[in-house]
């Protein structure tokens, strides 16, 4: 699955080859093959000039010697070797004139080899002075060997010229070579929709990315994100929208990621995000973050969403198949769990897609109905949003950061989206007054919680009930409906304070404008043990103060 293309590969093989210290030994090697041969041609065959016949085959001698040491050694020779054995190549040409004796001799073409071998290998600037040596070098024999005469002078300009000429256009023309291969290269690798990279360039990049992560011992994660019911958006609207709605995510992808990072489409509406030096915890921030983009910009009749599956290296994988394997069980769980939604891999998962889903948690009726009242509740109070939204979201992080079980979580997660819904009883001028509160508005709204508790109970939520009764309970005892104190208070209800807590701080009131995220950090931090249970506060701030932290500033 990850073997990449044959073409790319042996495209990029060519054009990385090209620079490659073997290829370039084997090349020179071989040339050095041809010119024996030719050297001792020119000795039987019929030659105005007869000297020298034996130190000429000696140097042809010499050039198979020097064939077979290239050719052989090529792995091993180090890379300054090359223009070494280039200079050596003109020494032997010129060794050639000399033993020759003569002037006009057509060895002389020898050096024109030189030059392009340089030039098609060196590139220009390491070239040209090869090709000085060269006019040096041929200047030697021509002072040396008296028959040159008058013609000395042009003989050296022709030839050295040719040199230059013919090595120069070599070069050109390999610069362009290299250059139209990594064009197709990159036109294999990219997705010609979105501009993204394609399934082929996302299976190189893990592939590479893991190599590195593996050697440097950090984390990586994967996010695979799915269209929900993209199909229908497609069959209702045509797919000329349907691909621009795959513009748009892929925009969202390249903006929502760090430069780091690496998007991907890989298939019809499925798209990849590789995310170095990140953990599953930060893969999810930063999922959560475009799922909310995607939710947000969508229009109220296209309602395009997107579900997510996270997996991370080493845990959840140690190699692309089973990485993406895993990303991929856990797209199919957010799947289950009604879409539009975030699920990072685990045992559960992997659990859940062997056996199925054995109750659908959202398909009950009465549960449907509470979570649109809880909707109503947000939609009502204008200035808080999405706030019970993101208090379920940050409350099933911290539920999987203390290492519940997947169908607790999901619970919890629930219990967020509902844990305000008593205020359905709060009249709205308390609930959105702007100032500040009297001691009887205050009681008011402190029989939330309560009142949460009977609806939902009502409702066949009773695990859940108890929870919201008790989200405002504190560890010191100076919570409320009963001031319950420590261990009397529900793990889960010590969970929603907390993320209850951070959302009421960092999101904006009509009242006021919310904190910056240091701050409200900061406020966790000072009232940890008294009004907010100290492991909870650790499990949230805890992608904090790994690497991902800019994932998680990202993220919110
Ligand atoms: P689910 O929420 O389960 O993912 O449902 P779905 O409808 O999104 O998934 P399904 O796999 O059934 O359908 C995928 C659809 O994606 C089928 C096809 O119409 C659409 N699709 C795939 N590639 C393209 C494309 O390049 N352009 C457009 N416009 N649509 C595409
Ligand atoms: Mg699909
Ligand atoms: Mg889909």
């Amino acid at each position: 699955m990850l073997s990449g293309s044959f073409l790319t590969v042996a495209l990029r093989s060519l054009v990385e080859g090209l620079s490659e210290g073997p290829i370039r030994f084997r090349t020179l090697g071989a040339l050095y093959l041809l010119a024996a041969p030719l050297t001792w041609i020119s000795l039987v065959v019929p030659h105005h000039a007869r000297h020298g016949t034996v130190p000429i085959a000696v140097l042809g001698a010499l050039c198979v010697v020097f064939a077979i040491v290239l050719i052989a050694m090529r792995d091993r020779l180090p890379g300054r070797a090359l223009p070494a054995m280039l200079a050596a190549g003109a020494v032997l040409v010129s060794l050639g004139i000399v033993f020759s004796r003569d002037a006009t001799s057509p060895y002389a073409f020898f050096y024109v080899w030189v030059a392009v071998e340089a030039f098609f290998f060196l590139g220009g600037r390491a070239a040209l002075p090869l090709v000085g040596f060269i006019g040096v070098c041929y200047a030697a024999p021509l002072l040396a060997v008296p028959s040159a005469g008058g013609d000395a002078v042009v003989r050296w300009l022709f030839t050295v010229g040719a040199c230059l000429v013919s090595s120069v256009l070599a070069g050109v023309l390999q610069a362009r070579a290299q250059m139209l291969l990594e064009e197709a290269s990159e036109a294999a690798r990219t997705d010609a929709l979105t501009g993204l990279l394609n399934r082929r360039g996302f299976e190189e990049t893990i592939t590479l990315e893991l190599a590195r992560t593996t050697r440097s011992g950090g984390a990586l994660s994967v996010i695979i994100a799915d269209l929900d019911h993209f199909k229908a958006l497609n069959d209702r609207f045509g797919h000329q929208i349907g691909d621009v709605a795959l513009q748009r995510l892929a925009v969202l992808c390249r903006e929502g990621k760090r430069v780091v990072d690496s998007a991907a489409r890989i298939g019809g509406e499925e798209f990849a995000l590789v995310l170095p030096y990140t953990d599953a915890n930060g893969a999810y921030l930063v999922a959560e973050r475009l799922r909310r983009l995607i939710h947000d910009g969508a229009s109220d009749e296209t309602m395009l969403s997107a579900s997510f599956g996270i997996a991370a290296y080493p845990e959840h994988g140690t190699d692309e198949d089973s990485l993406l394997r895993a990303a991929d069980q856990a797209l199919y769980v957010a799947k289950q769990l009604g879409r539009d939604r975030s699920v990072i891999f685990s045992h559960e998962v992997a659990a859940t897609v062997h056996r199925g889903l054995d109750v659908p948690l959202l398909a009950r009726e009465q549960t449907t109905a509470v979570l649109v009242l809880a909707e109503t509740l947000d939609l009502r109070d204008a200035g808080t949003g999405a706030h019970s939204q993101t208090v379920g979201r940050y409350s099933e992080m911290i539920a999987r950061e203390l290492g519940l079980p997947a169908e607790r979580i999901e619970r919890i997660r629930l219990a967020g989206l509902l844990h305000d819904i008593g205020k359905l009883g709060v009249p709205d001028e308390i609930l959105r007054k702007p100032g500040r509160l009297t001691a009887a508005e205050f009681t008011e709204i402190r029989k939330h919680p309560e009142l949460g508790a009977r609806i939902l109970a009502g409702a066949n939520l009773d695990d859940i009930s108890a929870w919201v009764l008790a989200h405002h309970e504190r560890p010191d005892g100076a919570g409320y409906p009963f001031g319950l104190s420590a261990e009397q208070i529900p793990l889960e209800a010590r969970i929603l304070a907390v993320a209850d807590a951070f959302e009421a701080m960092t999101a904006d009131r009509v009242y006021r404008a919310g904190m910056s995220h240091d701050a409200a950090v900061e406020e966790l931090r000072r009232c940890c043990a008294s009004q907010f249970d100290e492991t909870v506060v650790h499990a949230f701030l805890r992608p904090l103060g790994s690497p991902v932290r800019s994932a998680f500033d990202a993220a919110f």
